[in-house]
């Protein structure tokens, strides 16, 4: 057996270990400790380095590579979105991430990232509806019942204090399968059977389909006013979920410009098209919502700094756990000049 002569071990935490961590965290406050990291790296925002996520588009998805860094630590996530993937028995979304040590490069993390980025952007969805969806907000409507919902819908009771969700997927099966597990949850769920049915009375509307075409999931006459939409699930170019007559008569937030109008439900709009950036109204720099008339619209794209406050979590809590594994992934001879020397004693 091939002695190991280099010292650098990578905590990795698998699949398996990440659902055991949620499970010894517990999921709800789970989302709740997410969203505060989240919420702790938009307040110092100005920091990061920042670029639009890079994508390789192909007919039938996307592949995309998420970078940043705060100047302590590095983070990345590689993320897949292929809407058609489902009919084939595989996720829409699947992820993997990684967090390096910014004064010596090496990686000090490398995790699972799919049920982590469920998690995050559940965590963020719920963050950014707390600063702007009305006050009191008891219902959410939930369109769009795959992988991501149930982590919505459970983000949104931990941290916003809904008490109902109104579901509605036009494959009732994705309805039927996200209603048996918000089971037992404490949530009131209600089945709906037309996205016009599953807005009545909620405060808070969810738009989370996949669907690779500019899609219409509210049209403008659905929308009244004083509504929160959050919309995530239009996050590439040439797939949106949302009318331009509701982009009109609304108040745009978004997390990072240059990424969302390339992805974002803002993409169907002018270059100058004016939107908020969510960060200052966090920091206190820009309002939030006006009055109760008013139309607040989260355009969710997922940007990496969601995803660097993720792996930063994970990094703080799996490693007083058991739920890691040191991998053997940098080498790292003792003389670090003797790179090959290490591989030829490797063969004796
Ligand atoms: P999924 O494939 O598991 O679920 C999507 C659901 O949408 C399916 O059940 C499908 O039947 C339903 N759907 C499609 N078109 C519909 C329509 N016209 N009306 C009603 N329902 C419809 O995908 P998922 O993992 O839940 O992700 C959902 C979307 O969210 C994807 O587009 C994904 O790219 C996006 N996403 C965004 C972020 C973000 O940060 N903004 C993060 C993760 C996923």
């Amino acid at each position: 057996m091939i002695q190991p002569s280099h010292k650098a071990l990578v905590p990795f935490v698998s699949v398996e270990n990440m659902m055991r961590l949620v499970h010894h965290v517990g999921l709800e406050k789970m989302l709740t400790d997410l969203a505060a990291y989240i919420e702790d790296d938009f307040r110092r925002w100005e920091l990061f380095d920042k670029t639009p996520r890079v994508a390789s588009h192909s007919d039938v998805g996307v592949i995309e590579l998420m970078p940043t860094s705060d100047g302590e630590a590095y983070g990345f996530k590689y993320v897949n979105g292929h809407p058609k993937n489902t009919s084939e028995g595989l996720q829409t979304v699947t992820a993997f991430g990684l967090l390096a040590n910014v004064y010596t490069g090496y990686p000090t993390l490398l995790t699972e990232m799919t049920l982590l980025t469920a998690l995050r952007t559940a965590a963020t969805s719920a963050m950014v509806a707390k600063h702007l969806a009305p006050k009191g907000s008891s219902t959410m409507a939930m369109i769009g019942n795959g992988a991501q919902s149930e982590f919505q819908s459970l983000a949104m009771k931990a941290i916003v204090g809904i008490d109902t969700v109104r579901l509605f997927d036009r494959d009732p099966k994705a309805t039927e399968k996200c209603a048996a597990n918000l089971e037992g949850t404490g949530l009131t769920v209600i089945r709906c059977t037309s996205p016009e049915e599953a807005i009545e009375g909620a405060q808070i509307l969810t738009t989370c389909t996949a669907d690779k075409q500019y899609a219409t999931i509210l049209s403008d006459n659905m929308v009244g006013a004083g509504v929160h939409i959050n919309a995530i699930g239009g996050d590439c170019p040439g797939k949106t979920e949302l009318a331009k007559g509701i982009l009109e008569r609304s108040d745009v937030f978004v997390e990072y410009p240059p990424q969302t109008r390339i992805e974002g439900e803002i993409q169907q709009m002018p270059e100058d098209f004016a939107v908020t950036e969510l960060w200052e109204v966090i920091t206190g720099a820009k309002q939030g919502r006006r009055d109760a008339r008013q139309i607040t619209l989260f355009d969710g794209v997922g940007f990496a700094i969601e995803d660097f406050s993720a792996l930063r979590y994970v990094r703080d809590t799996v490693l007083e756990t058991p739920y890691h594994q040191d991998l053997d992934l940098l080498a790292d001879p003792d003389d670090p000049r003797d790179l090959f020397g290490m591989l030829t004693r490797a063969a004796g």
